[in-house]
């Protein structure tokens, strides 16, 4: 960022002066939790970090903003927005069929509180180090509390999965089990729910694993409807989904009896960060083996069709973004 003259929105909003040694340490303590990597040629402490892509690989980015108050509730465990704010990205990068390998950090706090800046970087750090990820830089500033990630990662040349391959006739998958975390946010103290929502497994492996067979591929945050509704658009196609194949845990089944409210947390609920991918007929058979070898559930739940739009496998039109009121804090 340029020094000198011109009054940066930054500069207003950057710790005080009387903070600066804070914002040090808070970095500072940040920087002690980061893992190395070959790769990172300089990380955190100079102006920029210098980092190596390998040869033959294209460079996979993704972004993603978290605002209290509106993607996690007031209250939220700092360790648990640590983890959180890396696995939302961790997940786009599966979702583009990429291998992690970085990852910067912008963090605005209300005021400099070394105590909730350690446990957010443990956080944080407990999934970095479980995918490898390495910290290499970031920005702090003072502000409301806000928490912006961007995550960095590799793919084979044009071998990364997106959303417009979609053709009619391929199967229609998702991954894990939908509608967990919605109901998390609904009933807090319920602590298996609540994990789903807080601490979200992104699917890392299986997009990686779904490089060459899917056609096209989403991670689902905001709602399985909205979000196989993008991949949709993006390839000019429509769906039909059975919705009673929708995969549900025991856990959502205990705690939300009622079939039409869970219908509505799975189509419309968000925060799920499973994958949701689409697979030519001819290789569905692979779909199967890579459940298998990685011992996650993977459930065919409707089919790419030509007629735009979406709907129930009875022909009945499904709505794509409703159910926003289950949706967040
Ligand atoms: P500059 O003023 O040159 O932008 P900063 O003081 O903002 O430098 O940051 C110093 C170093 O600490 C840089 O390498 C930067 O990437 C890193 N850094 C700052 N904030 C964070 C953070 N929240 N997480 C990780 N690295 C950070
Ligand atoms: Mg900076």
């Amino acid at each position: 960022v340029a020094r000198g003259g011109v009054p940066a929105l930054k500069r207003v909003t950057r710790m005080r002066p009387s903070a600066a040694s804070g914002e040090f340490s808070l970095i500072e303590s940040i920087r002690g939790t980061a893992l190395t990597r070959r790769d990172v040629a300089l990380g955190i402490g100079d102006d920029g970090a210098v980092l190596r892509v390998p040869r033959g690989r294209e460079l996979v980015v993704v972004m993603d903003t978290m605002v209290e108050g509106v993607h996690f509730p007031r209250g939220t465990a700092a360790a648990d927005i640590g983890w959180k704010a890396l696995a939302v990205n961790l997940s786009d990068l599966a979702a583009m069929g990429a291998e992690p390998a970085w990852a910067t950090l912008a963090l605005t706090l209300p005021q400099p509180d070394a105590t909730w800046v350690r446990a957010f970087a443990r956080g944080f750090a407990a999934l970095a180090k479980r995918h490898g990820v390495a910290l290499v830089g970031g920005d702090t500033t003072r502000g409301r509390l806000t928490v912006t990630v961007q995550a960095h990662g590799f793919v084979p040349l044009r071998r990364a999965l997106r959303r417009d391959g979609a053709h009619a006739g391929d199967a229609i998958f998702v991954s894990g089990t939908l509608g967990d975390a919605a109901a998390g946010l609904a009933d807090r103290k319920h602590t298996a729910l609540r994990a789903r929502l807080d601490r979200p497994s992104p699917r890392v492996a299986l997009g990686v694993a779904l490089r060459g067979v899917a056609s096209a591929a989403i991670d689902v945050s905001d709602g399985l409807a909205a979000d196989l509704g993008h991949v949709l658009d993006a390839s000019g196609v429509g769906a039909a989904l059975d919705v009673d194949a929708l995969p549900t845990s025991a856990a959502l089944r205990a705690s939300v009896p009622g079939a039409a409210r869970r219908r509505a947390l799975q189509l419309g609920g968000g925060d799920d960060y499973e994958l949701c991918f689409t697979v030519p007929t001819r290789r569905v058979a692979r779909v199967a083996a890579i459940a298998r070898e990685q011992r996650l559930r993977l459930t065919r739940i409707g089919t790419i069709e030509r007629a735009r739009g979406l709907r129930d496998s009875a022909g009945r039109p499904l709505e794509r973004s409703g159910y926003a009121h289950f949706r967040r804090a």
